[in-house]
């Protein structure tokens, strides 16, 4: 905030500073612009003054100059030591004829007298036609070598005809004439300088530049050829080496000379330059204070806030109650504070909600009727229930901080335990077995128990771990056991005949049905014998139910000592009885076959200490590989019987 406040603060003491520096520049410009030009006005009035006051002398003399001056040098010097101020005033007196020869000098340096040149015969025409006192053109003096002019009066004779001509010559760098002007030069680097309307240099600070054109030097500067053009009055440009300076022109009413001044612009703003490094100065001090204070302000501003963060550190250290956040404070902090509190004591109330229900859970998970285990993903066992400690014979002392594998599970089943657990440390959650699941476990002492197992994941802490039930089933297998065993029991039961203990009617069904099949395959034919005992209603009635029972107890065993084992002996009803004969050559050894069981039965039984002859009647079908169902040979052996009866029992008939 301190940051931003010095920010905002330097940021608008800056552009305010630089927005009224810019608009002071403007302004400083033109009033300096306007200075100079007014400067250079009074000079140019001084400079035409001087020339002015030097034709009126030149004048005034011209009336009182003796007739013979041009021919008597002594009148003449006479003459020039009675005017002490003009000798001051020009550098030479000098006396010409009408044709420009010069006649007489006088003054601080002598001449050679020379014919006139073209261009002084030219000055010399005008000046006789103008009849008034004319300025020549600059030249190069002759005699001091520096640039010169001169004044020129035609004096008249008593006839008011031009006897000869009177001249004053001037030298331009004399003190007493320009040189003074120079002083008022602008600045310290500024200067001033004057050119003929034509831009030949009379007065420039650079003393070899005197008598050249301005524009000999190589360049271009708007302002130089503005004023040639003939402006008068102040403009800003840049000259040939690339400076900016405020240029002035003024134009000299007595010889249309041109004079200028240069004030360059770095001197000119100096003190604008200054000016504006003071302002920034000044700015960055002030947005420093200004930041200063409102540093201090904001620290005094956010005490409470600090406070409020400190009592936050201290409850969350543990070295405060929330009950430091409830003193009150009437604004926006002390609010921020209640709400704290009341966020902190919601949170309390929820830790504590939070605490009651793990231990609440941890209760009932470790009074679970089933194990309950849990362990990291590298498989060292974080918790291990009382029913775990009942099952697997390790406390839980023993069992945490061990690798569950060393501990229940089986060797065989290490491998793919590992892999699963690879896969739960890779994957976070992992593939979890939501389903109960029957494995093997191992009891501390070896033993193997069956469990049913469910597997799931639990976050705690920010780690994953693999948690377990583990439901003993030992009690469940065993009863399903003695289930299995029972009903396979009960199986058999249900294909034994129980009085007898041979075949009953279903197996011998399905006997003859795989029989026939084979018969077929292996191109055998197979018979099949029935029986019914003779007169067997009688031996019940005569000497009871249970000597009957014996009759066919002892009648099966018979027919069952009779056959080969391949053969089957099956009793389907009361006294009816079925043999199946496999793999029987022709009807002749079914034939051999009946009457050797028709005789095994024959021998008497022995019922109650007594002998009682039983016998049987039999009827015999052969089957030979056709399409005949087991019903239809069923019934050939039946009537088989049937006909064995008729025929007087004990005794029997091979059927067609
Ligand atoms: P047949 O020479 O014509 O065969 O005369 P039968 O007296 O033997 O007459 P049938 O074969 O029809 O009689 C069978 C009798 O067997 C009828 C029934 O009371 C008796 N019986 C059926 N099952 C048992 C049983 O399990 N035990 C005893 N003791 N008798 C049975
Ligand atoms: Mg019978």
């Amino acid at each position: 905030m301190t940051g931003v406040v010095v920010m905002l603060v330097l940021t608008a003491t800056v552009i305010v500073t630089l927005v009224a520096l810019v608009l002071a520049e403007r302004d400083m410009k033109s009033v300096i612009g306007d200075q100079q030009y007014s400067l250079l006005s009074s000079i140019a009035a001084q400079v035409d003054a001087q020339i002015e006051a030097r034709k009126v002398l030149l004048a005034s003399m011209a009336d009182t100059i003796p007739a013979n001056a041009a021919s008597d040098p002594a009148a003449m010097q006479a003459f020039v030591d009675r005017h002490p101020v003009a000798r001051k005033q020009f550098l030479n007196l000098h006396i010409f004829n009408r044709e420009g020869m010069l006649l007489h000098t006088e003054g601080d340096h002598t001449s050679t007298t020379r014919p006139p040149n073209p261009r002084a015969r030219e000055f010399f025409e005008r000046a006789m036609a103008a009849g008034k006192p004319v300025v020549s053109l600059p030249y190069k003096s002759e005699i001091t070598g520096l640039p010169s002019i001169m004044i020129l009066h035609p004096v008249r004779d008593a006839q008011g005809k031009v006897a000869m001509l009177f001249g004053g010559s001037i030298d331009l760098s004399n003190t007493g004439f320009l040189d003074q002007i120079a002083l008022q030069k602008p600045g310290q680097t500024g200067y001033l300088f004057i050119m003929t309307r034509e831009g030949i240099l009379l007065h420039h600070p650079d003393a070899t530049r005197l008598l050249t054109h301005i524009n000999a030097r190589p360049g271009y500067n708007r302002a130089t050829e503005m004023a040639l053009d003939g402006f008068e009055g102040w403009v800003e440009a840049t000259n040939k080496d690339g400076s900016d300076g405020i240029y002035s022109y003024k134009h000299l009413a007595s010889t249309g000379w041109i004079i200028g001044a240069r004030f360059p612009v770095d001197e000119a703003f100096a003190p604008m330059i200054a000016m504006r490094q003071h302002a920034l100065l000044a700015a960055a001090i002030f947005a420093a204070v200004a930041g200063l204070l409102a540093w201090l302000l904001i620290q005094v501003l956010l005490r409470p806030l600090d406070r409020l963060h400190r009592h936050i550190g201290d409850i969350r250290s543990g070295s405060a109650d929330i009950s430091v956040l409830q003193r009150r404070r009437r604004d926006e902090i002390g609010g921020l504070s209640i709400a704290f509190h009341e966020l902190m004591a919601e949170r309390e109330k929820a830790q504590e909600a939070i605490r009651d229900n793990e231990s609440l859970i941890s209760n009932i998970l470790e009074r679970a009727p089933d194990a309950f285990v849990s362990c990291e993903n590298t498989g060292i066992v974080t918790m291990w229930n009382r029913a775990a400690e009942r099952i697997f014979g390790w406390s839980g002392e023993e069992a945490i901080g061990r690798d569950i594998a060393e501990l229940i599970i089986p060797p065989d089943q290490r491998d793919a335990h590992r892999t699963g657990m690879t896969r739960f440390a890779q994957g976070g959650k992992g593939p979890m077995i939501n389903a109960r699941v029957r494995v093997t476990a191992l009891h501390r002492d070896g033993r193997e128990i069956p469990v049913e197992l469910s597997i799931g994941s639990l976050r705690h802490g920010g780690a994953y771990y693999a948690t377990a039930f583990l439901h003993d089933i030992t009690e469940r297998v065993e009863y399903e056991q003695k289930i299995a065993a029972s009903e396979a029991r009960f199986k058999q039961l249900a294909r034994i005949d129980t009085l007898t203990g041979i075949a009953n009617r279903l197996v011998f069904e399905e006997v003859l049905q795989q029989a026939i099949l084979r018969s077929r395959r292996h191109r055998k034919p197979l018979a099949l014998a029935y029986l019914d005992i003779d007169y067997f209603k009688e031996i019940n009635d005569t000497q009871g139910h249970g000597a009957g029972d014996v009759v066919l107890r002892e009648f099966a065993a018979r027919l069952v000592a009779s056959v080969r084992a391949s053969d089957t002996v099956a009793r389907l009803a009361g006294d009816e009885f079925v043999i199946v004969f496999e793999q029987v050559a022709n009807a002749a050894e079914a034939n051999r076959l009946a009457a050797k069981i028709v005789e095994a039965v024959r021998s008497p039984f022995m019922l109650d200490d007594e002998q009682r002859k039983v016998t049987t009647s039999m009827g015999v079908a052969l089957h030979e590989g056709d399409d005949e169902t087991c019903g239809e040979l069923v019934a050939r052996a039946d009537s088989a019987l049937y006909a064995a009866k008729r025929n007087g029992r004990d005794g029997y008939v091979v059927g067609d």
